[in-house]
């Protein structure tokens, strides 16, 4: 077997024979899993909206851990923190500069505007694809537990491509806020979008993960979602989550709620299709009403009258206009789907 370095040349200075079997990636070509005795190199990426107060010691704690995991020889040391700014309007940018500044192994991007979180992850994970063997990524007000990366590159060795992150309890969370995750995570998963219970945005993924997420091009992108789409050989670890120590959660219920919904109508069409049921049961219910209100004329008994229209007048055009709403969610999906707009827009980087 030819050896694989660090620093192959691309593909079209390539000389040796076996150049074409080596695919098309330009750049290093590296062997998954450091078995060629090569630690993988790790970017931790975070996404960051208006996170000026917590991205300096974000940065510190997760740089700490890499130099730990080098030290230990679990990851390459050219490993590197990516953050990516999702176009806060605080000084988080001016932050992430000083902090690169100071340190290189402290990266980051800045997106034109804000994409929300699923596109800049996605952002993230893009932009480092080629730079590094695995990506995890985690919220930068670190309140998921960063030692456990150690575990996730465990997995990763193990032959995992994707490691997710599980919480193990949620009492960081407030009361409304865990009703409300807990509610939305089954209301997927009655609908049919199946994902890990209890995961969110901190996982493990390798190159090759991104490598096949980058071939969904679906503007509604649900990360949750594709990675368990993809098949790939995973794993899950536990964490205890924290609380969440400076800056405020961007999550709204409302964001909340606009994932859950996004999840579903991304990943099913269970609901078109309790729409078409629904449809034939309120057809079934009004054949029979008309039916027996026909028996009762023919009976010559008086007809109910006023309810007897009105009500089901109301109630259908309610129900009408909720599933019509239903159907517009599709319709609207598709409308964006059809633009095929970029997802995120880079507007700098520091690399
Ligand atoms: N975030 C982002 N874009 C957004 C909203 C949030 O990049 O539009 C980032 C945020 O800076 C944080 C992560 O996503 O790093 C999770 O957000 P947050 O901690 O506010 O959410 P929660 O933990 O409350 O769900
Ligand atoms: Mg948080």
């Amino acid at each position: 077997m030819s050896t694989i370095t660090n620093n192959a040349t691309t593909g079209a200075a390539e000389t040796a024979p076996d150049a074409t079997a080596r695919g098309v990636g330009a750049g290093r070509v590296t062997s998954p899993h450091g078995e060629d005795g090569r630690a993988p190199v790790l970017a931790v990426v975070v996404p960051c909206l208006n996170e000026e107060a917590v991205v300096a010691s974000t940065a510190a704690r997760l740089a700490e851990v890499l130099r730990r995991l080098a030290a230990a020889g679990k990851v390459d040391p050219a490993s590197f923190v990516y953050f990516v700014d999702d176009g806060s309007r605080d000084a988080t940018w001016v932050v992430v500069e000083g902090l690169h500044r100071a340190d290189p192994s402290v990266k980051g991007l800045k997106l034109a505007r804000n994409v929300g979180t699923q596109n800049a992850l996605l952002a993230g994970l893009l932009s480092v694809r080629e730079r590094a063997d695995c990506v995890v990524t985690i919220d930068a007000d670190l309140q998921q537990d960063e030692r456990v990366i150690e575990t996730f590159l465990e997995k990763f060795r193990e032959g995992a491509q994707i490691v997710y992150g599980v919480r193990r309890s949620r009492r960081a969370d407030s009361v409304v806020k865990r009703a409300a995750s807990s509610f939305f995570y089954n209301l997927m998963w009655l609908m049919g979008a199946r994902i890990i219970k209890h995961h969110s945005e901190y996982r493990l993924v390798s190159r090759k993960a991104i490598d096949a997420i980058s071939e969904y091009r679906e503007y509604n992108l649900f990360l949750r979602g594709i990675f368990v789409d993809i098949g790939y050989r995973s794993a899950v670890v536990q964490f205890d989550v924290r609380r969440r120590d400076t800056g405020r959660s961007k999550h709204t219920l409302g964001k909340l709620a606009a994932l859950a919904l996004d999840g579903i109508t991304s990943f099913s069409v269970v609901p078109l299709r309790l729409v078409t049921a629904a449809g034939a049961l309120i057809f079934l219910f009004s054949t029979a009403m008309t039916l027996f209100y026909l028996y009762e004329k023919l009976k010559g008994n008086t007809p109910p009258g006023w309810a007897g229209t009105v009500i089901p007048l109301y109630f259908l055009g309610g129900v009408q206009i909720m599933f019509l709403g239903l159907v517009g969610e599709y319709v609207g999906k598709i409308y964006k789907e059809v633009k095929a707009r970029p997802r995120y827009v880079k507007d700098e980087e520091l690399f």
